[in-house]
């Protein structure tokens, strides 16, 4: 096995990554930035190593400085996590190139799949269900592009191929919109994500987001570990997550993991991935493939009792998968609430000094965070301080131990959003289960009451 890995990022998934290296016994190396210096997750590890300032473009997304850091360190694989460089086939490229192991898949994958346009193709050639659009990205001819519109049906969204994050995208009611808003969309997309191709799809109404988590060695053999319903968002990102998805026949949850499986078979892909799919009236469509551990793995672990990272490990060190598919079996149900440093019901950021931190345990709960009572937010990442994860036998058990571990979890100094996941956890709706991707928003159009009442 590796002897030591280095741990290209920061927050709550750099500790997750230590974790599972030292129980491995695998030494590690974290960098970071002049502002994460102080965190206690840094200092846990054997050995860390300062990349640069604050401002991620010159730290975490340094390539040439992660990689002389796995140069003086001696390191000999690097796990990238999420965000960051987790999915930028030029550095996965860089790093082997400069004789490390990437944790994670070939460059070449990364590079498919970070093109939504090439990954949809790759897809309906493997036989996974695609959301109907455009066949490839939209052309610059406007009279093609309203006959495209025509014939895939209003509502459409317009995404940008090289998009992410849940940016790059817009949705169009009407013919007399349309130009504009390819237009707009394109000019974002070339500035944000540096491609300004786009392409068309049918805008679903009322889907869930549901997806499916793989593991694929280099000796050809694929797994698929269950889903994930990541319904409950806001503006295109997750707020909450779980696994299995409530109300959805086994029997159409396996078809589309045995597709998933089948298709990392056919691209050659290595590591951890996810499928995202939208659902609607029973049938599964295709959106993207994130080539990465996701912030939600936690949920599909509880119900496996798979742990995802110490597999990516593995399948870097070119080990074989160590079960088929049926060794494979769910049990119980398993919620993740992602904890924001931010205002609950206005959503701004608040980072700042942590004065009191209590987090929750007991029977099912586990929590992944990198925070605790003196810990400073930096105002230059993402807001994401940790996440709280229930498991019981039933989803209602899940339920009602994430209720219980929210309303014992303290956090003062900063804001979190701990006040909506509590409102959430006895949301009428949410507890019946299967409610769709607009859900939360709409809930959240009640804010002003719902802001009062945790006044
Ligand atoms: P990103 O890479 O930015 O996360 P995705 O393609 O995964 O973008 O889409 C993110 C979210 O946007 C989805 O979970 C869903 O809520 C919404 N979305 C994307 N495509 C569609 C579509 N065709 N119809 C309805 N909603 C969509």
């Amino acid at each position: 096995m590796f002897e030591k890995i280095l741990i290209a990022n920061r927050g709550e998934i750099a500790l997750r990554i230590q974790r599972a290296c030292r129980e491995m016994g695998i030494k590690t190396v974290v960098v970071h930035s002049e502002a994460d210096r102080e965190a206690k997750y840094v200092k846990l590890a054997d050995e860390s190593v300062c990349i640069g300032p604050a401002a991620s473009n010159l730290s975490y997304l340094s390539m040439p400085a992660i990689i002389s850091a796995a140069e003086v360190t001696d390191a000999q694989a690097i796990h990238p996590g999420y965000g960051f460089l987790s999915e930028n086939a030029d550095f996965a490229e860089r790093v082997e190139q400069s004789g490390f192991v990437f944790i994670g898949p070939r460059a070449e994958s990364i590079r498919l799949m970070g093109d939504k346009v090439s990954a949809k193709h790759a897809m309906i050639e493997a036989g996974v269900p695609c959301v109907p659009g455009s066949e490839g990205a939209l052309p610059d001819d406007p009279k093609a592009i309203v006959q495209t519109a025509r014939k895939v049906g209003y509502p459409v969204i317009i995404k940008a191929a090289g998009g992410g994050g849940g940016r790059g995208m817009r949705v169009v009611h009407t013919e007399a919109a349309l130009i504009n808003a390819v237009a707009m969309t394109k000019t974002e997309a070339g500035a944000a994500f540096g491609n300004p191709e786009v392409y068309m799809e049918k805008f679903l109404e009322n889907p869930r987001h549901v997806e499916i988590q793989i593991l694929a060695d280099q000796h050809g053999n694929a797994v698929w570990l269950g889903e994930r319903d990541c319904s409950m968002q806001r503006r295109h990102q997750k707020v909450i997550e779980e696994a299995p998805a409530p109300g959805i026949p086994r029997k159409i949850i396996e078809k589309i993991g045995d597709r998933c499986a089948a298709a990392c078979r056919k691209i050659g892909y290595r590591g951890a991935g996810t499928f995202e799919f939208l659902y609607e009236n029973g049938e599964f469509y295709f959106i993207e493939m994130n080539t990465r551990v996701q912030v939600e793995h936690p949920v599909t672990e509880m119900i496996t009792g798979v742990d995802i990272v110490q597999e990516q490990i593995r399948i870097a060190f070119n080990e074989k998968l160590r079960f088929k598919q049926s060794d494979i079996t769910l049990k119980g149900h398993a919620i993740e609430c992602r904890i924001n440093a931010e205002d609950p019901f206005k959503f701004t950021p608040s980072p700042g000094r942590i004065t009191s931190w209590h987090a929750p345990g007991g029977p099912g709960i586990r929590v992944d965070s990198h925070a605790y009572a003196g810990y400073f937010v930096p105002p230059y990442y993402d807001s994401m301080i940790g996440k709280v994860i229930s498991y019981g036998e039933t989803r209602e058990q899940a339920i009602r131990r994430m209720q219980i571990a929210l309303s014992e979890m303290v956090v003062e100094g900063i804001q979190t959003n701990i006040a909506l996941h509590r409102e959430l956890m006895i949301d009428a709706r949410f507890i019946e289960g299967g409610t769709n991707i607009h859900y939360l928003e709409h809930k959240l159009a009640d804010m002003p009451d719902l802001a009062k009442k945790n006044q």
